[in-house]
């Protein structure tokens, strides 16, 4: 099995690359926030839980996306491997997803990361609010807690990949195309 993390800010388009990746390499696409948007939409008591920290643009406790993961791991079937997207988020998420695949003397293949700068996560995602109504996306100060988030807690994990040598860079400025097929370029050769 291969196991692929999508990494990058909110905004740098990790949601619109995933479909095409999953397709071309036969993958399962696990996105901790639409898991968690699709929970609040139900109402259970998670998505209970949930729903204040999404709309306060902070994040959910490392437990619950890793409970989510680790059950999605035991229960998908038939595919080449899973594309995560959204998780790991903090070190402790990134050790314990170690941990999970360790297990089972796996490993993450690669965490490929799509970089944009801080100026266009607020446009495309002020972009992003207009045509998909999220709650968290329409607020300018939740978008800036997201922002701040993603540097304080999420940032470091490029050097855990770095270090753990699966760190692979991609340029997420561009036309989807552009950013589609250099990602392609990349995972063709893990
Ligand atoms: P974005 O594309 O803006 O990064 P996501 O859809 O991935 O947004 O996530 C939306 C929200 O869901 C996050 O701001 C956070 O509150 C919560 N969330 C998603 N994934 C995680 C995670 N791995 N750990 C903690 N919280 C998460």
């Amino acid at each position: 099995m291969k196991y692929f993390v999508l990494f990058g800010p909110p905004g740098a388009g990790k949601g619109t690359q995933a479909g095409a990746m999953v397709e071309r390499y036969n993958l399962c696409h696990l996105s901790t926030g639409e898991l968690l948007r699709s929970e609040i939409a139900a109402g259970t008591p998670l998505g209970l839980q949930a729903k204040a920290l999404i709309e306060a643009g902070s994040l959910v406790p490392d437990e619950v996306v890793v409970g989510m993961i680790e059950s999605k791991f035991k229960s998908v079937k038939n595919v080449k491997g899973f594309l995560l997207d959204g998780f790991p988020r903090t070190i402790a998420q990134a050790e314990a997803l170690d941990a999970m695949l360790s297990k089972n003397g796996e490993s993450v293949t690669g965490c490929i990361s799509l970089m944009i700068p801080d100026d266009l996560i607020h446009e495309r995602i002020a972009h992003r609010a207009n045509i998909e109504g999220r709650a968290d996306d329409a607020r300018p100060e939740v978008v800036a807690n997201r922002v701040k988030t993603y540097h304080d807690k999420t940032e470091p994990l490029i050097d855990f990949y770095k270090k753990a040598n699966r760190y692979h860079e991609i340029d997420g400025v561009g036309l989807i195309e552009e950013v589609r097929d250099r990602i392609f370029k990349k995972l063709d050769l893990l």
